[in-house]
């Protein structure tokens, strides 16, 4: 008997494989793209097949993400924001307070002592101080998006940013480059400015330790080392922290089969 999760992201798409011991035996990573559909199939095959299962194996499978309802192939939906709370308080179960950075989107959200969600904020529309702001300044400065953490880590005296703007971006990083600042001085100060956005929205939650940092962007090691900065405590961050919608997503499956009853306030629809 297996459980899956498949995290259909505004950027990327996810899914993770857990066995009934809660296992984590497979998990895939893909760009979303413009079929929203397609990606969530495709996550969900590359799974399967890293786990070395056949699909009619899994015993359910429920969708995450913004395109959670296009995994129509899946048993339920269960929101975004409860699967991260779930996949972070079952990796860290001291988390108390979650911050998931994604595509186009920063999460703040409290946590209860049982990984339910108490309290939630995102950032507007806009997708001001999120990975795509992060994605448009690498690619401004010409460096590849894996390398963007460390080079901020290089940093001398980064740079002031007048805002996190993803339409501005270019143009303000440019008149920097003219001005001969270094890039890790531009990346430094990138990292900055979305870390100290992303302690704004924390602190409308409340800040309680532990702190577990999850979503895309939590791979940056640069933006990691930034809020810990701009926190003043370390964060909870492991390799897993781009899947955990996805894993706790799997897990809410595996609970659901086991006739548990979903945390209140989660979404649930099939
Ligand atoms: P979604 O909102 O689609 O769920 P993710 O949580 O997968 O998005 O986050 C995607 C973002 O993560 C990208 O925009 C990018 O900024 C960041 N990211 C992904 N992989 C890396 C990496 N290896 N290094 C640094 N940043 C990364």
């Amino acid at each position: 008997m297996y459980y899956a999760g498949v995290d259909v992201g505004s950027t990327t798409t996810k899914a993770a494989i857990l066995d009934v011991n809660r296992a984590l035996l497979g998990t895939s990573l893909l760009a979303t793209g413009a079929d929203v559909t397609l990606a969530g199939q495709r996550a969900f095959d590359r799974a399967v097949a890293a786990a070395e299962i056949e699909p009619h194996d899994v015993t359910m499978i429920i969708g995450t993400g913004y395109g959670r309802y296009k995994v129509t192939f899946g048993h339920a939906q269960i929101t975004e924001i409860s699967c991260h709370a779930k996949g972070a308080s079952f990796l860290f179960p001291n988390t108390r307070t979650l911050l998931d950075i994604g595509g186009q989107d920063t999460k703040a959200i409290r946590i209860g002592v049982g990984g339910e969600v108490l309290e939630f904020v995102m950032n507007d529309k806009c997708a001001a101080g999120t990975g795509r702001f992060l994605d448009a300044s690498a690619q401004v400065l010409d460096i590849p998006l894996e390398d963007l953490g460390t080079t901020g880590l290089r940093a001398r005296a980064p740079i002031k940013l007048s805002n996190v703007c993803t339409v501005f971006v270019e143009s303000e990083i440019l008149s920097h480059t003219a001005r001969g600042r270094p890039t890790e001085d531009i990346v430094g100060g990138v990292h900055k400015a979305i870390a100290s956005r992303s302690v704004a929205l924390l602190r409308r939650v409340g800040i309680e330790e532990e702190v577990t940092f999850t979503g895309g962007v939590s791979r940056n090691v640069g933006m990691q080392r930034a809020i810990e900065e701009a926190l003043g405590t370390s964060l909870n961050v492991s390799e897993l922290s781009q899947h955990m919608g996805a894993i706790g997503a799997a897990l809410f499956a595996l609970e659901r089969s086991e006739g548990k009853h979903v945390s209140p306030g989660v979404q649930v629809s099939t």
